[in-house]
C-alpha cells in the first residue's frame, strides 16, 4: 500500500476546500492521506456537518477506512480502497452544501469503471459554495468537454438555515482529455432573482439594480417566486453564455442583508469577469483547476487568483503529481487577465 501522505489543513485557504480536495484526490490516486488542523483558519474549526458529509461519502465511494469521523473532529485519516461507482444517497442532515459534497466525490468518480447515479440532499444555494445553478450552467458543460457526462436534475432547492434540497447527479466517466479554454465569445446575459418564502419585491429590488447596472433589457430579467416553499431563501444571478460556455455569478441573500446588496455582490463579480475579457471567473477558476488536472492538462483564462485558486494549485501538483503554473497575461494590476496553465 502506498505510504499516508499528511496535509496540513489549516494552508492556504485553511478550509473546507483543503479538506475535500485532498480527500477526492485521495480517492484518485488510492493514497491514504492524514488531514491535521482540519479547517484551521476557520473561526469555528474541525469538520461541520457539511464536511463530515463528504468525508463519509468519499468513505462509501472509496471503501475507506476513516479515522476522525466525528463533527468538530480536527484530524482526520482517509485510506481507499476500491472505487465503488453506482447509486449513493448522501444526505448532508442540515442546510450545509450539498454540493460541496459532490465536489468531493466527483474526481473519482468520472474516472471510475462505471456510471454513478447521486442522490444528494443539504442546500443546493449556500453562500460560499457552488449553488446549483453554478454546476449545471457553468460547470457541467466543462466537465462534458472534457469527455465525462454529469447530468444534473434539481428536485428542491435548500436554502440555509432550513435546508431541505434535494438534487440527482448523473455521472458517466469517459477518457479525460485536455482542453483549452482562452477566449470567449461576446456573452448573452440574463438576470435571475429567486425569492422563496419571502415578500416577492425582493426580487423586483434585486432585477432593478442587476438591469440598470448591466443595462439589460426587460427580457433578460427572470423572477422565480416561491411563496410556499420550505423555508426562506434568496438569490440573485447574473447568467452569462456565449458559444461554447457559461459563467454564473451569484449574490447570496441573509437575514439582513438589503436586497440591493445581495444584487450588487452578483453585479460586482459579473462585472469584473466581463471587463477583465476571459472566459473564466474567479470560483469557477478552482474547480476548473481540478478538472484539468484530472485529465493530465489544459489551459484556461481567468480573473486574478483568489487564494482558494492559489490553495489548488498548490495541491494538485502535490497530491496528483500534475504540473500548475500561475501566470499574469498583462502587468498592469487593473488588467485582471490571468492564465493558469495545467500539467
Ligand atoms: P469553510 O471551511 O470555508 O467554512 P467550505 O467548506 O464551505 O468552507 P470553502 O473552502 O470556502 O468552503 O470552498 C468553497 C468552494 O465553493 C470553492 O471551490 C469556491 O470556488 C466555491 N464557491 C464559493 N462561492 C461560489 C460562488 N458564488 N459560485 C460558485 N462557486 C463558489
Amino acid at each position: 500500500m502506498a505510504a499516508e501522505h499528511t496535509i496540513d489543513g489549516a494552508r492556504g485557504e485553511g478550509g473546507g476546500q483543503v479538506l475535500r480536495t485532498a480527500l477526492g484526490l485521495a480517492l484518485v490516486t488510492g493514497t491514504p492521506i492524514r488531514v491535521r488542523n482540519v479547517r484551521g483558519r476557520r473561526s469555528r474549526p474541525g469538520l461541520l456537518r457539511q464536511h463530515l458529509t463528504a468525508l463519509r461519502a468519499a468513505a462509501a465511494v472509496g471503501e475507506a477506512a476513516v479515522e476522525g469521523d466525528a463533527l468538530g473532529s480536527r484530524e482526520v485519516r482517509f485510506a481507499p480502497r476500491a472505487i465503488r461507482p453506482g447509486r449513493h444517497h448522501f444526505a448532508v442532515g442540515t442546510a450545509g452544501s450539498a454540493t460541496l459534497v459532490l465536489q468531493t466525490v466527483l474526481p473519482a468518480l468520472l474516472r471510475a469503471d462505471g456510471p454513478s447515479e447521486l442522490v444528494l440532499e443539504g442546500g443546493t444555494d449556500n453562500q460560499a459554495a457552488p449553488p446549483f445553478d453554478f454546476l449545471a450552467e457553468a460547470f457541467a458543460p466543462l466537465v462534458r468537454r472534457l469527455g465525462a457526462g454529469l447530468a444534473l436534475r434539481l428536485e428542491r432547492r435548500g436554502y440555509y438555515p432550513a435546508g431541505g434540497g434535494r438534487f440527482v447527479a448523473e455521472i458517466t466517466p469517459g477518457p479525460l482529455r485536455p482542453f483549452e479554454l482562452l477566449e470567449r465569445g461576446e456573452a448573452r446575459l440574463e438576470a435571475v432573482a429567486r425569492v422563496a418564502a419571502l415578500p416577492e419585491h425582493i426580487g423586483h429590488r434585486e432585477l432593478k439594480v442587476l438591469k440598470e447596472g448591466l443595462r439589460l433589457g426587460r427580457g433578460q430579467l427572470r423572477l422565480e417566486h416561491r411563496p410556499d416553499a420550505q423555508g426562506p431563501g434568496n438569490t440573485a444571478q447574473v447568467l452569462a453564455r456565449w458559444d461554447g460556455g457559461a459563467e454564473v455569478f451569484t449574490g447570496f441573500g441573509k437575514k439582513g442583508k438589503p436586497a440591493e446588496k445581495v444584487a450588487r455582490d452578483a453585479l460586482v463579480e459579473a462585472l469584473r469577469w466581463r471587463e477583465a475579457r476571459v472566459p473564466v471567473g474567479e470560483h469557477l477558476a478552482d474547480q476548473l483547476m481540478l478538472l484539468l488536472a484530472l485529465a493530465g492538462g489544459g489551459r484556461f483564462r481567468t480573473v486574478r487568483p483568489s487564494l482558494h485558486t492559489r490553495t489548488q494549485a498548490e495541491l494538485i501538483p502535490e497530491l496528483l503529481g500534475v504540473g500548475v503554473g500561475l501566470t499574469e497575461l498583462e502587468a498592469e494590476p487593473e488588467a485582471d487577465r490571468w492564465e493558469v496553465r495545467v500539467g
